[in-house]
């Protein structure tokens, strides 16, 4: 399968910042991986048009459950889709915290975003509590097990382990450790979705930057990562992109 390099823009960028993709397809015009960035969603049209014909693919961070309707503030998968979204991260942690999002939701949303015809990006990862408190497989098993729509594929979904202590911090979790997680949630994933567990991307995230990538990449069972940080700048995310090529 093909490596996916995944960026969160998180609420960072306005036009300006979209010099960064220029300066990126500049760089890397035909990445060995895959290439996504998920700006904010003002910016998703933008960036859409400046990736046209480019190996560059854009995403949303988030989107309601429903189609259309009163629901203020709020925007759905369709709408991402019409702006040039191909993915839309869901259950990014920041949510969960920041907006109460549950598990339910969480597969509610990626259920809206596969039948809107997009892939969605499901994001876990437990607390920094949690893993002290030995909980990690359980919380992360329960998190995939609520949070992916049945029937989901290869084609339809991608999960990014993201340890919420390991988030804009620096730190990570050993390669042991993420060895582990990754393992599991592979074999997790095939009591979910049987077969295609195999070609389900997952991604590691939490402080993913050039100079741990590679290390990171050779883990068994790590397709990918989801860049927070090191994403908004062309050169840090270039050398991720360049890592996961290799
Ligand atoms: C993220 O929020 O998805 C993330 C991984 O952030 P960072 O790379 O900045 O730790």
């Amino acid at each position: 399968m093909k490596k996916l390099a995944a960026g969160n823009w998180k609420m960072n960028g306005t036009a300006a910042a979209l010099a960064e993709v220029e300066a990126l397809l500049a760089a890397h015009p035909a990445p060995a991986c895959e290439m996504l960035l998920c700006p904010p969603a003002t910016l998703i049209a933008q960036m859409a048009q400046a990736a046209r014909g480019s190996a560059l693919m854009v995403g949303g961070q988030d989107c309601h459950p429903k189609a259309s309707g009163a629901h203020t503030g709020d925007i759905s998968a369709a709408m991402l889709k019409d702006a040039g979204a191909s993915h839309v991260i869901l259950g990014h942690s920041e949510r969960r915290a920041d907006h109460g999002e549950t598990d339910a939701l969480v597969r509610a949303k990626a259920e809206a975003v596969i039948g809107a015809g997009l892939m969605a990006v499901v994001c876990i990862g437990e607390t920094e509590a949690e893993r002290d408190g030995g909980q990690t497989l359980t919380v992360i098993g329960g998190q995939l097990d609520g949070s992916v729509p049945a029937g989901a594929t290869a084609a339809t979904l991608v999960v990014a382990y993201e340890p919420v202590w390991a988030i804009g911090t620096g730190r990570t979790p050993t390669l042991t450790e993420i060895g582990e997680v990754h393992a599991f949630l592979r074999d997790r994933l095939r009591g979910l979705v049987g077969g295609e567990a195999d070609g389900v991307r997952l991604l590691y995230g939490g402080s993913v930057k050039p100079s741990n990538a590679a290390e990171i990449f050779a883990v068994p069972h790590v397709d990918g990562a989801l860049v927070g940080g090191a994403s908004l700048k062309a050169a840090d995310f270039g050398a991720i992109v360049a890592a996961l090529s290799a």
